[in-house]
């Protein structure tokens, strides 16, 4: 993953900055790249299923070897919601604020290439029940995505039920999927250049200024709920658990930080933060083992806010208004979500369709917007990764600290 390295990024720059005056003068011409577009959707989509479901699984079956590990685990779960909850919070209210998405005039319809399916579900009880599937496999093969996270994290706790024998073979078996995965993820991320190409073209194509425009305030939106969580909520999060200074915290952690917006990978910063928060910030070893993987996994903050702030985005620029209901379904999603993204480069993005399925929204309109999104997301996936990064070693701390309290309570 690191090979990338910067190369990526610049290849990806370069053939978005290529592709918008290729599309504005020969758009016409190069209409069959929209297929690569299209067929780079559909790469993404394709990963879904295999990746969350195993990542889930292997992330909870990890777990309750004993009593402490148990405690230790449901106070980092506990945590890792809250976080994660508190900076979706921050991208709501800011989307709220800003609209980025209002007053697009999109071409979605029976006229337009773009079409879109809407399937919107009567409340919040139709939704919760839903999400229990009647049949799983029917779940899987339907890309049921609810269902899914929601069987794979009873699957995932019942592993930790059965014999370790039994355990061991099943996750052998799972966490070797999983490691598949992830390499399949970065072959099709390492085809983001070719893909943005496609998709540029199309966005050009069938749309206007006004929707280039709105591009420009989701990124302004996203990138400021970003530095939000960043400068204030996580550093408040670590002052109010701990009473530790953020600052010195910021620097114990740099070299973790500095990795992660370097190789915009939380899994492959991970060693670096184990090493971070075990030497410079004193966490012992069994609780940054626990911690630091799990949350590189599934603990991720700014992919979180990413989550919400793209639904909600994609549903303004299609015209939805989202009441309370909606957007209580978008911040609980955007969390399952972020629990199943995988931490290589803008993996977030991949799970972005299961938050705008549940609020209804399906179709090759907003896969299209989908593919804006990520044409621009290079920088906002590098702030997110060491935000990720950021939030698991507080984490750790947190919980470390709260364990020592535990411990002088016990000898006390
Ligand atoms: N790149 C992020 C990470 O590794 C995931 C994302 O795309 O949000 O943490």
């Amino acid at each position: 993953m690191k090979k990338f390295g910067l190369s990526h990024h610049w290849l990806i720059f370069l053939s978005f900055v290529i592709a918008i005056p290729a599309g504005i003068f020969f758009g016409e011409q190069l209409k069959f790249l929209e297929y690569i577009g299209t067929a780079f959707i559909r790469l993404l989509k394709m990963i879904i299923v295999p990746l969350v479901t195993f990542s889930i699984i292997n992330a909870l079956a990890r777990f309750e070897q004993s009593e402490e590990l148990r405690r230790i685990g449901w106070k980092t779960l506990g945590y890792f919601m809250i976080s994660s909850l508190a900076a979706i919070v921050v991208g709501l209210l800011l989307f709220n604020f800003i609209n980025p998405g209002l007053n697009v005039d999109l071409p979605v319809g029976s006229d337009s290439e773009l079409s879109l399916q809407v399937n919107r579900p009567s409340g919040i009880l139709e939704i919760l029940v839903n999400i229990i599937p009647s049949n799983p496999i029917e779940a899987l093969a339907n890309m049921n995505m609810l269902s899914i996270i929601f069987f794979s994290i009873l699957f995932g706790i019942a592993l930790t039920r059965v014999s370790p024998k039994m355990k061991e073979n099943f996750l052998g078996f799972s966490e070797s999927v999983y490691e598949v995965m992830i390499v399949i993820t970065n072959w099709v991320i390492a085809l983001i250049p070719i893909g943005v190409f496609g998709l540029v073209i199309k966005a050009i194509n069938q749309t206007d200024v006004s929707f280039f425009k709105s591009v420009f305030w989701y990124i302004i939106t996203l990138g400021t709920a970003l530095v939000i969580v960043f400068f204030i909520v996580q550093p408040l999060f670590l002052f109010l658990f701990t009473r530790k200074n953020p600052i010195v915290h910021l620097r114990q952690m740099g070299d973790a930080v500095i990795t992660a917006l370097a190789t915009s990978s939380s899994l492959a910063t991970m060693p670096v933060s184990m090493k971070c928060v075990e030497e410079n910030a004193g966490v012992p070893k069994k609780i940054t083992n626990f911690i630091i993987p799990l949350g590189a996994t599934i603990n991720m903050d700014a992919s979180a806010v990413f989550e919400a702030v793209g639904a909600l985005f994609i549903a303004q620029v299609l015209g939805f208004e989202l009441g309370f209901t909606q957007q209580f379904i978008v911040v609980f999603t955007a969390l399952l979500a972020s629990i199943g993204a995988a931490g290589v480069p803008s993996a977030g993005i991949v799970v972005i369709f299961i938050v705008i399925e549940a609020i209804g929204i399906k179709g090759s309109a907003a896969d299209f917007i989908i593919g804006v999104i990520l044409a621009v997301d290079r920088p906002l996936d590098i702030m997110r990764t060491a935000i990720n990064i950021y939030g698991d070693t507080i984490a750790a701390v947190v919980v470390w600290e709260s364990e020592k309290d535990a411990e002088d309570t016990t000898i006390s």
